[in-house]
């Protein structure tokens, strides 16, 4: 998994270094990692929301442009909170091709010991984005043995327990696959009917699209594959 810049105003106990593998590599469990109580969203949780009217009319103040409010203490209670998240695997001979959960025929797939699941990633960063949150890779760091073994399924059922225990539920989703081969219509629905399962969600609410690369760069070389997810949560 690439670095990740972050904030300054994360608590210093989820600042070490980004892990070499993380969920993109084997291993990760699915029980809470002992960094979670200090990355908790208390102030999302326990904070009841405002009346809309309140908490629009506060939005301005919300956006703290210097910095000065901690991401993982947002100042407001928000009535919307939108994430974004995005992911690349290599692809090799060799290895199975996963996407939402679902088993891709094709002549190569996401070099990872894990399942290289480039969507559910990509999903599970959006919603620790909305919320927040670092990114996969810090949540469930793959040197800690309790992520050892879990398919990418795991890392969204915890995503999505963290967007409820703060209160939130998803209002939509909208995800882009990035790959030159094998074509993905024959399969898209699966994988969006899959990932609404995953999540919790209608269908309805989650919406899956799929393009190539042109044919150049290593995503239209058949040699990587990527995904990009913007999601929007709503209190409940
Ligand atoms: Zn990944």
């Amino acid at each position: 998994m690439a670095a990740h810049l972050l904030s300054s105003s994360i608590p210093a106990a989820s600042l070490r270094p980004d892990p070499p593998s993380s969920p993109h590599r084997p291993g990760y469990a699915a029980t809470r990692h002992p960094d979670f109580p200090a990355l908790h969203i208390s102030p999302l949780i326990l904070r009841r929301p405002p009346p809309l009217s309140v908490a629009m009319a506060a939005s301005p103040t919300a956006v703290e442009v210097d910095g000065t409010a901690p991401a993982t203490k947002p100042s407001k209670s928000l009535p919307f909170r939108v994430g974004h998240g995005f992911d690349l695997h290599r692809l090799e001979p060799g290895y199975p091709l996963i996407i939402g959960g679902i088993d891709i025929p094709h002549d190569r797939g996401c070099e990872a010991h894990s399942d290289g699941d480039v969507l559910l990633h990509c999903v599970v960063d959006a919603i620790l984005g909305a919320l927040g949150l670092p990114d996969i890779g810090q949540i469930f760091p793959d040197s800690d043995p309790k992520w050892k073994g879990a398919p990418s399924s795991v890392f969204i059922k915890e995503a999505v327990r963290l967007m409820d225990e703060a209160g939130y539920e998803i209002g939509n989703l909208d995800a882009t696959l990035i790959l030159q081969r094998p074509k993905l219509s024959p399969h898209k629905e699966a994988i969006r009917s899959n990932l609404s399962k995953l999540l919790g969600a209608d269908p309805s609410v989650v919406n899956l699209k799929a393009k190539t690369h042109e044919k150049v760069d290593s995503l239209g070389e058949n040699r990587s594959i990527a995904a990009h997810t913007v999601i929007l949560l709503m209190r409940k």
